[in-house]
């Protein structure tokens, strides 16, 4: 019950425009008194009028997606948590944003609360598994991120595990594909909160430069990572959030974008670089329809990555 109330509360005391701006999500247009539409910042998504918000109401609803709600709604959907984690973010904010002063100051400096280390290490992972080779990973790269076939017990029994480790370096989860066509195609341990990790961070980190390459999964990592590209992370997915979003502005200062040449990849790569270039400058490299980076060469890799000229697609 005391819950119902916070909840109540909060959903009262922050404006959803308030929420939009913090999150820098600015290229809603006004039309009529109390709405804005723009294109969903949660799915990317082709059309420009898809998502609507009512600032009277305190309400969005995308059409294209479906997500829709209250503000607790939109900060879970953005975060990638749950209503209760939302909720408590919001009310965080709240005295901050009580004379809705800009969102640069205060909250930044918050550390994003970071996905518990796991308490075990899968053992007798074969490194060298045939799999690895046909997708173009060579033995010491797998070796080195530990990646391989787990034939022992349990979740990912059967699955090629791949090592997710967190900023510091310490493991926080595996993710487990399935090599003989079985659903899902990529599984994760239960909890594991992907909206808070970037996969390679603290090898592309330790790099020390102040440019990241971004992909979308694990093999697009590798592969860009074996092509001599060390500072490399991959979302695992298309959509980036919140946290991942504050990972990467805090350490890099340029982010070149490298999602899949498919329409969502594209337009995806559209909303992520709209996120980030209020801190970072963001180009996309644009791939050929429907290639992925795994798919291409070392070679066409460093032609397409270390190709000159043409500016940042953002500033
Ligand atoms: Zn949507």
């Amino acid at each position: 019950m005391a819950n119902w109330i916070e909840f109540a509360a909060i959903k009262r005391a922050v404006p959803l425009a308030a929420v939009l701006e913090r999150y820098r999500i600015n290229g809603l247009r006004r039309s009529g008194q109390n709405q804005l539409r723009g294109r969903c910042p949660l799915h990317g998504g082709e059309g420009r009028e898809t998502f609507h918000v009512n600032t009277a109401a305190q309400v969005f609803h995308c059409f294209s997606c479906g997500a829709g709600g209250s503000v607790l709604d939109l900060v879970a959907a953005i975060e990638g948590c749950g209503v209760r984690a939302a909720a408590e973010k919001l009310s965080e904010w709240r005295s901050l944003l009580g004379d809705l002063a800009p969102p640069q100051k205060p909250t930044v400096t918050k550390k994003t609360r970071s996905v518990p280390p796991l308490r075990f290490r899968l053992r007798g992972v074969d490194v060298r598994h045939p799999y690895l080779a046909s997708r173009g990973i060579r033995a010491a790269t797998a070796s080195e991120f530990g990646i391989g076939f787990y034939a022992g017990p349990g979740l990912m029994s059967q699955r090629l595990v791949i090592p997710i480790e967190d900023e510091a370096g310490r493991l926080v989860g595996y993710g487990g594909r399935s090599l003989d066509g079985s659903e899902p195609r990529y599984r994760f341990p239960a909890g594991f909160g992907k909206s808070r990790v970037l996969f390679n961070l603290h090898r592309a980190a330790a790099t020390g430069q102040a440019t990241v390459i971004v992909v979308e999964g694990f093999f697009d990592c590798l592969k860009v990572y074996q092509a001599g590209f060390g500072s490399v992370v991959a979302l695992m997915g298309s959509a980036l959030y919140e946290p991942q979003r504050r990972l990467l502005v805090q350490r890099f200062r340029q982010i070149v974008l490298m999602l899949d040449g498919d329409a969502p990849g594209r337009r995806a790569a559209a909303v992520v670089a709209a996120r980030l270039s209020a801190d970072c400058s963001v180009r996309i490299v644009p791939l050929a329809a429907n290639s992925q980076p795994d798919q291409l060469s070392e070679q066409a890799l460093q032609e397409v990555l270390e190709r000159k000229g043409g500016q940042p697609e953002t500033q």
